[in-house]
């Protein structure tokens, strides 16, 4: 299900246009168009999910596809061995900006601890 006026659901469909760095049908990779760190893509499935929250148990398989591919991304990026950030960003406090969820992955810098 794709909702319209959702801006990762018009990337899924191609209707905006990103820098695409994975794709299996189910989940798809871009680069964040502003991006925190040297390395910084997201992993958002194709299905539209609005937040963490509204994960269930038949996603549980999903969810941790979302990590493979993470990871796979971070190999890629050479990014894995001196580390890397996975984040979600849940609702207002956590600070999500885009209702459809996606995992962050961020690297090639050191970060901080805990999180500003
Ligand atoms: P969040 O604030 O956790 O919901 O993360 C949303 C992320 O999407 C931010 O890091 C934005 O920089 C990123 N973003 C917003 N619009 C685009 C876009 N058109 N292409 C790629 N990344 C985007
Ligand atoms: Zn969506």
């Amino acid at each position: 299900m794709s909702t319209p006026d959702c801006l990762f659901c018009k990337v899924s469909s191609g209707d905006i246009p990103a820098e695409k760095v994975h794709d299996d049908g189910e989940l798809f990779a871009i680069k964040d168009i502003n991006p925190a760190a040297p390395t910084h893509v997201l992993v958002i499935p194709h299905r539209h999910i609005e937040t963490i929250l509204d994960l269930g148990p038949d996603d549980e398989k999903m969810v941790g596809k979302m990590y493979t591919v993470a990871k796979n991304l971070a190999q890629e990026a050479g990014i894995a061995d001196d580390g890397y950030r996975v984040v979600a960003n849940c609702n207002r406090d956590g600070g999500q900006s885009v209702y459809h969820i996606h995992f962050h992955v961020l690297g090639g810098r050191r970060f901080g601890w805990p999180p500003g």
